[in-house]
């Protein structure tokens, strides 16, 4: 299947930002993200269902938050080192304000918030938590870092009328380190 993949992520895609927006560079609102997020996943719910397309953007942002951990962030083995320099790059870029609220590294529990978040800050009440993507890319940042597999879920969303979003993050089987 690899080999005749028309879209195959890579950093590069994300293109060379100076050279072609000279006028404009790299800010756009942050509704036309939420537009893309949104619409994306109205149509993928209308054709594979809600389960499928919460998956894929699980798997999406878990993609995404292993680009991002190679490509943004200091190899370090360090876990305060780790959460430091993550939470200054998310607040850098504005996807959200960080917080490591437990973290229990022999069980592999870690429980983290994030508040104005890229995804959900400000959304109407929902019945549901809608950061799914936010999910795996918070697995994948953790995978990346302990070499771990990690199910993360969140707990608390803006839509379900929490101020923050608060994600609960566990190890699948911390005795098998990649
Ligand atoms: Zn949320």
């Amino acid at each position: 299947m690899n080999s005749d993949r028309k879209y195959k992520f890579s950093w590069e895609l994300l293109g060379d930002i100076a050279t072609g927006r000279p006028n404009l560079g790299n800010k756009t609102r942050l509704e036309v993200y939420r537009l893309l997020l949104f619409t994306f996943r109205d149509v993928l719910e209308q054709h594979l269902g809600t389960e499928k397309t919460d998956q894929i953007f699980y798997e999406a942002g878990n993609l995404s938050g292993r680009e991002f951990y190679a490509n943004m962030l200091r190899p370090t083995s360090d876990l305060g080192e780790f959460v430091r320099e993550l939470q200054q790059v998310l607040k850098d870029m504005g996807i959200g304000i960080l917080r490591l609220e437990q973290a229990d590294v022999e069980t592999g529990e870690f429980v983290l918030t994030v508040s104005e978040d890229l995804d959900c800050s400000g959304l109407p009440e929902l019945d549901h938590e809608v950061c799914v993507y936010d999910e795996g890319f918070i697995a994948a940042l953790l995978e990346s870092f302990t070499g771990m597999k990690f199910k993360v879920k969140e707990i608390d969303c803006w839509c379900t009328g929490d101020r923050t979003c608060r994600f609960s993050a566990k190890a699948e089987n911390s005795g098998s380190r990649k």
